[in-house]
C-alpha cells in the first residue's frame, strides 16, 4: 500500500492574524490528520516572505484587528498575491477567517483609507460608521456532501459585499453574516473559502475540517470517534439558537 501523502499546510502571518485563537484551526487540522495516521506538515509565511505555490495543499489565514490588517495587506499584495493565485489555480484549499477573509477580495475600505486585497474572489469590504456585527452565528453550507450547519461566532466592523459572480459559502440561519442584510455568509470559489466565523471555526465544526482535508488531498476520510467534537458542535448550534 502506498502511504498517503501528508497534508502540507501553510499558515499566512500566524503571529499577526490570530484573533480569537484562530490558530486553533491549525491544531484541529493536525489532530484530524494524525489520528488517522496521515502526515501533517506546517510551514509559515509572514511579512516579506513569498512561498512556493506547489509546495502546499492548504493555505490558512486567521482574523486580525484593523491595525494588523493594514500592515499585512500591503505585504500580502506584494509578496503573496501571485503565489496565492497560482495555488488557487491548482485547487489548493485556501481558508481565510474574518480579517483574513476581508483581504481575499478587491479591497477593504476603512474610512478614508483603502486597503488593497489580493483579488482571489470578487468582493469588497467597507468599514463604515455603523455598529459592529457581533454574536453567535449559524449558516448552512454545502461543500459537495449535502447541506450542513457551520456554527461559530462573528465580530466584525467591516461589511462584505459579494460581486455579481461570487458565491457565498452559505446562507445565514442565525446571525449577521457578510453584511447583516443580504443573508449571505462568506465566499466560496472552488477551493477558496472565506468566512466571518471564529470559534475557532474548525474545533466547533470538525466535519468542515475533514472536508477541507479531503478537498486538499483528494482523498475520502473515514469517521473518527467524535463524541466530544459533536458535543462542541451541538453547543455552538445551541448558542446560535439552531
Ligand atoms: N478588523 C476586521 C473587522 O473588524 C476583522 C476583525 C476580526 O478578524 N474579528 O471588520
Amino acid at each position: 500500500m502506498t502511504p498517503s501523502p501528508p497534508l502540507r499546510v501553510l499558515a499566512l502571518y500566524p503571529e499577526l492574524m490570530n484573533i480569537y485563537a484562530d490558530r486553533g484551526n491549525l491544531s484541529v487540522l493536525r489532530a484530524r490528520c494524525e489520528w488517522r495516521g496521515l502526515g501533517f506538515e506546517l510551514a509559515a509565511s509572514s511579512i516579506g516572505e513569498s512561498f512556493e505555490p506547489a509546495a502546499h495543499d492548504l493555505l490558512y489565514m486567521g482574523g486580525g484587528q484593523d491595525r494588523d490588517q493594514v500592515a499585512v495587506a500591503r505585504d500580502m499584495v506584494e509578496t503573496k498575491r501571485d503565489p496565492l493565485h497560482a495555488a488557487a489555480e491548482r485547487d489548493a484549499v485556501v481558508l481565510a477567517v474574518c480579517g483574513g477573509y476581508q483581504l481575499l477580495g478587491g479591497s477593504y475600505r476603512l474610512g478614508d483609507e483603502e486597503i488593497p486585497g489580493v483579488g482571489l474572489v470578487d468582493l469588497e469590504t467597507v468599514r463604515g460608521e455603523r455598529e459592529r456585527l457581533i454574536g453567535n452565528c449559524a449558516i448552512e453550507a454545502d461543500l459537495g456532501t449535502g447541506p450542513r450547519v457551520i456554527a461559530g461566532f462573528e465580530n466584525h466592523g467591516g461589511r462584505t459585499f459579494l460581486g455579481a459572480g461570487a458565491e457565498p459559502l452559505g446562507r445565514v440561519i442565525r446571525g449577521h453574516g457578510n453584511n447583516g442584510d443580504d443573508g449571505t455568509e462568506g465566499v466560496r470559489r472552488r477551493n477558496v473559502i472565506g468566512t466571518y466565523l471564529h470559534g475557532p471555526l474548525l474545533p466547533k465544526n470538525v466535519w468542515l475540517a475533514d472536508r477541507l482535508i479531503e478537498l486538499a488531498l483528494g482523498v475520502e476520510l473515514g469517521p473518527l470517534d467524535d463524541a466530544m467534537e459533536d458535543a462542541a458542535h451541538a453547543s455552538a448550534r445551541r448558542a446560535a439558537g439552531v
